[in-house]
């Protein structure tokens, strides 16, 4: 199955290569988990599997393996242009799209991950992990920095702008771009604010950015 994500106003669908996410790109969520790390640290990078995007209006199951399923409210661009070693000055002509996505993680299994030095994908890589609203097409998006927020049934929850991002998308392209070539289809989640936490059966997630389509999920039960 080919992973595609809906374009506002389209009828064609981005057709999703590679899903990148970016960890600790605000400073108030690296203090909030504990992770020590210097804000200045160079941008780290993880993947999530192409089939794990979600669209809006969907039921994601809750996962296996986990007791602290947690939201994490991210700005996400989509690449149309690829190309590797890209310039800062360069980097946000590569981008076609942004939308508004969450990056579902199993916190557990990732501060496990953490205490043991192993990858993280057992807390980050796995099936309905990468929900992502509806892609704007940059024309219409711009770059400028925005406001997002995230809302637990009703309950605002994360509140933030990308202004607060440590690492611009344009240096996190310039970055990504030097360890890999990057493709259209490639999608880059760039890392959440402060505020995230946990979500349980039943609950719906709204996430929105101004200037771009929201973001609706249930949480539903086990698979
Ligand atoms: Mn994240």
């Amino acid at each position: 199955m080919t992973a595609t994500l809906a374009i506002t106003g389209r009828d064609e669908r981005f057709t999703v290569r590679r899903i990148y996410c970016v960890g600790r790109n605000y400073a108030a969520h690296i203090l909030e988990m504990n992770e020590g790390a210097d804000p200045r640290d160079p941008p780290f990078f993880f993947q999530k599997p192409t089939d794990a995007v979600v669209e809006t209006g969907a039921t994601v199951p809750y996962p296996p393996m986990t007791d602290d399923l947690q939201f994490e409210l991210e700005l996400v661009a989509a690449i149309t242009t690829g190309g590797r070693e890209i310039t800062v000055e360069n980097a946000l002509n590569h981008v076609g799209y942004y939308a508004i996505g969450i990056d579902l993680t199993r916190r557990d299994l990732q501060f496990r991950a953490r205490e043991k030095s192993w990858p993280w994908e057992m807390g980050k890589s796995f099936d309905h992990s990468a929900p992502i609203g509806p892609l704007c097409p940059v024309g219409d998006a711009g770059h400028d920095t925005r406001a997002i927020t995230l809302s637990v049934d009703g309950t605002e929850r994360q509140n933030s702008t990308t202004a607060h991002m440590i690492w611009s998308v344009a240096e996190i392209i310039a970055n990504l771009s030097r360890q890999y070539k990057l493709q259209p289809g490639d999608v880059i989640m760039t890392g959440t604010p402060e505020g995230v936490g946990a979500v349980t059966p039943g609950q719906k997630i709204k996430a929105r950015a101004d200037g771009l389509p929201p973001l609706s999920i249930t949480i539903g039960g086990p698979e």
